[in-house]
């Protein structure tokens, strides 16, 4: 007879081991079934933020940081480092070593927490059964009362580069490089096109950006979009807009890349590729053809604002769903469908998801951009202030970059916070929190923020806002 569980939770991304979790403590026999196994053939949880996205991309991304400021920063407040030196395996090794922590500590939380992991591909047959295929070719079939599907994403590819896995790469091949290229292409200037050329142009490489379309981050409110452009621009990367990739070429050790744009056909030759055109939802061999689940015109599987799928008792989360592709909107799907099944009333706030590119200075934001309210014909009032003002930021010697906070003209709530500069991931949280409040320029304004810090900016933002920013000449008075 086949095991019974309230919930099976296929995938263990950020998404699929934190429903497991919940749905864990709020009661539920719950079991999770992961496939992904790491380079050493071991069973890795945690998924493609863990193993191969947020997590190891943020720790190049603060090595090469670390090493760019020994290099090139410290010698302004007086330190002297002699040649500084990047030693590439290390780098990777402790990248590699926190991956094998988190991931071990998440196989550490789901037996604490009572679920049941198997090892294998799950696959959602009729009348909520999955199948669990292990490597050896052996198979059981598992029984639900809920379903909780969270494959997640892979890298899309393109024919006109196609990852070899040596010369051109996908965002994985970029976070293992073994030395450090001197000519770096990057295909698609998105987050993670920006933040692993970032990584490898601190290193050293010579990075060209190739973009397709002809507008930087789209998503991002103009105005940071434009500065975050002019300062990856000042670190080194050359970011070319409108540069559609045609072609490419492999000949030894190096690429030769074709791409058309506004001045006609161009080469360029690169000693490695990293295609970074986005993620597409992982689908494939996971709905039996009478399961019953729906996808979309894009290949997600079809959910309500509850993610709740096509079929009763069956859900889907995270990236394999529609909306932003990001571990947190994952994992607070995972909590809000977990809670769901357990009876609960949760749900989700999908107008304040913040958004970060981990470059530096970070770029980050929450709520609406400037244009999209001017386009709905929602009338603002716009506190900016940069950070160059800030006092703390001149200590710091992290002054690049502005605080922008966005108000309804005639309600004063504050409709979006967008920043570029230090700590941006963390100010544009608090502007998520004061949102979900419901919060007005003027309650930001009328708090304390402590002194000296990066902060303060936001409150300087919100004060300007109406005019009354304390540290910057007002465009407007009150
Ligand atoms: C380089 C990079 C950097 C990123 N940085 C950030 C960041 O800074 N912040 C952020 O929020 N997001 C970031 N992301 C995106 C983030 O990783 C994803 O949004 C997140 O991992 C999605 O979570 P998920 O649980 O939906 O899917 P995933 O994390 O993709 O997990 C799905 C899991 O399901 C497993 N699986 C799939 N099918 C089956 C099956 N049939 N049976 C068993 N197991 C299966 C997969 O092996 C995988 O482990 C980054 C992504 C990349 C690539």
């Amino acid at each position: 007879m086949s095991e019974k569980f309230d919930v099976i939770v296929i995938g263990a991304g950020p998404g699929g081991y934190v429903a497991a979790i919940r749905a864990a403590q709020l009661g539920l026999k719950t079991a999770c079934i992961e496939k992904y196994t790491d380079k050493d053939d071991k069973l890795a949880l945690g998924g493609t933020c863990l193993n191969v996205g947020c997590i190891p991309s943020k720790a190049l991304l603060d090595s090469s940081w670390k090493y760019h400021e020994a290099k090139d920063a410290f010698q302004v407040h007086g330190i002297s480092t002699g040649d500084v030196a990047i030693d590439v395996e290390t780098m990777i090794g402790r990248k590699d070593k926190i991956v094998k922590n988190l991931t071990a500590g998440v196989a550490g939380l789901l037996k604490a927490n009572g679920v049941t992991v198997y090892q294998g591909h799950g696959r959602l047959l009729s009348g909520k059964q999955v199948e669990v295929a292990q490597a050896d070719g052996s198979t059981q079939v598992l029984d639900a009362k809920n379903v909780i599907l969270a494959s997640g994403s892979r890298p899309v590819e393109i024919p006109s580069a196609q990852v070899d896995e040596q010369i051109i790469v996908d965002s994985t091949g970029a976070l293992a490089f073994t030395a450090v290229p001197k000519r770096l292409g990057v295909i698609g200037a998105g987050v993670i096109g920006l933040e692993l050329g970032s990584v490898w142009a601190r290193l050293g490489a010579e990075v060209t950006v190739l973009e397709a379309l002809d507008k930087f981050l789209p998503a991002a409110d103009e105005q940071i979009a434009k500065e975050t452009m002019k300062v990856l621009g000042k670190q080194g990367l050359k970011i070319l807009l409108g540069a559609r990739v045609t072609a490419s070429e492999v000949k030894g050790d190096e690429v030769t890349v074709k791409f058309n744009n506004a001045d006609g056909e161009q080469e360029q030759v690169f000693d490695k590729l990293v295609v970074a055109v986005g993620r597409r939802p992982v689908t494939t061999e996971l709905l039996a053809a009478d399961a019953g689940v729906t996808l979309d015109e894009r290949g997600y599987i079809f959910v309500d604002d509850h993610c709740a799928t096509s079929v009763p008792g069956v859900y889907a989360i995270g990236d394999v769903v529609r909306g932003l592709m990001l571990a947190h909107k994952a994992s607070e799907e995972g909590v809000m469908v977990a809670e769901r099944i357990a009876g609960q009333q949760s749900q989700i706030n999908y107008d304040l998801i913040p958004s970060v590119i981990y470059t530096h200075p970070e770029a980050a934001w929450v709520g609406k951009t400037e244009q999209t309210l001017k386009a709905e014909g929602v009338e603002v009032n716009v506190g900016v202030f940069p950070f160059a003002a800030s006092g703390r930021a001149m200590a710091a010697n992290d002054t690049t970059g502005l605080v922008k906070v966005i108000a309804c003209a005639k309600t004063d709530r504050v409709l979006g916070v967008h920043v570029l500069g230090p700590s941006a991931a963390e100010l544009v949280q608090q502007g998520a929190i004061a949102m979900e409040f419901g919060t007005s320029a003027e309650d930001l304004a009328m708090m304390v923020f402590a002194h000296p810090t990066m902060s303060e900016a936001l409150h300087e933002a919100a004060l300007a806002v109406n005019g009354r920013a304390i540290h910057i000449a007002n465009r407007k008075r009150r």
